[in-house]
C-alpha cells in the first residue's frame, strides 16, 4: 500500500477525532480524500505535528487526537516520543505513515529504509501501545480496537505521493476553524 491508501482507510473509519496532519503530501492527500473542520493541516514547521498533537491533547483530555506524522518528520523530532511517552495522555494516538522515504520533497530515502526502527525506538523512548500495521485490511480493526490511551501506530507503507490538488486554505484559514471548532 502507500500512503495514499492508508489515509483513506484512517478516514473512513474517523468520527469526530481531532486530527493534526503532517505536512506537505500528506495534508494534500487528507484533504483531497476528505476534508473536515476538525483536520489540522501542517503547512510548515517540519517535524513538529506530534508536538502540536501532544499539546492539543493535553489541552482538550475530553477529545480523541489523531497524529498523522511520517517517518521523515519524526526523525527530525525524536525528542518528541519520550516527552509523548512519559506524559501518556489517554486521548492520544501517533499514527506514523513510514514510507522509508521524505515524499514531498522527491522521495529520497530516510533511514528507516535502511537500519533505523521507529517501533523500537518507541519502545524505548516509553510507549507502552505499540502496534505495526503492514497490510492494508489491518488498519481499520486496529485502530477502531485502540480506543482511549496513549497508542503509537505505525504502518509501513511504500514510497510514492498521489497527484492531488493543493489546499485552497491558507494556513491562518486552517488555523482559524481549527479554534473555532474546539472552542465553540
Ligand atoms: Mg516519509
Amino acid at each position: 500500500m502507500r500512503r495514499y491508501d492508508a489515509l483513506k482507510e484512517i478516514t473512513e473509519i474517523l468520527t469526530d477525532e481531532l486530527v493534526v496532519c503532517n505536512l506537505g503530501d500528506p495534508s494534500r492527500e487528507l484533504y483531497n480524500i476528505k476534508d473536515r473542520l476538525e483536520n489540522f493541516y501542517m503547512m510548515g514547521s517540519m517535524g513538529l505535528s506530534s508536538s502540536i498533537a501532544f499539546g492539543l491533547a493535553i489541552s482538550q483530555p475530553k477529545r480523541k487526537i489523531w497524529c498523522i506524522d511520517g517517518d521523515g518528520s519524526i526523525l527530525m523530532n525524536l525528542g518528541s516520543l519520550s516527552t509523548i511517552a512519559n506524559n501518556a495522555p489517554s486521548n492520544l494516538t501517533l499514527i506514523i505513515i513510514d514510507n522509508g522515504s521524505y515524499g514531498s520533497t522527491g522521495d529520497q530515502m530516510t533511514y528507516t529504509r535502511r537500519k533505523t526502527k521507529l517501533e523500537i525506538i518507541a519502545q524505548g523512548a516509553g510507549f507502552e501501545s505499540i502496534s505495526v500495521i503492514e497490510n492494508k485490511t489491518e488498519i481499520s480493526p486496529i485502530l477502531k480496537k485502540l480506543g482511549w490511551g496513549c497508542h503509537l501506530v505505525l504502518i509501513k507503507t511504500m514510497p510514492g505521493s498521489e497527484q492531488v490538488e493543493n489546499i485552497p486554505l491558507l494556513p491562518e484559514e486552517i488555523k482559524k476553524r481549527f479554534m473555532d471548532l474546539i472552542l465553540k
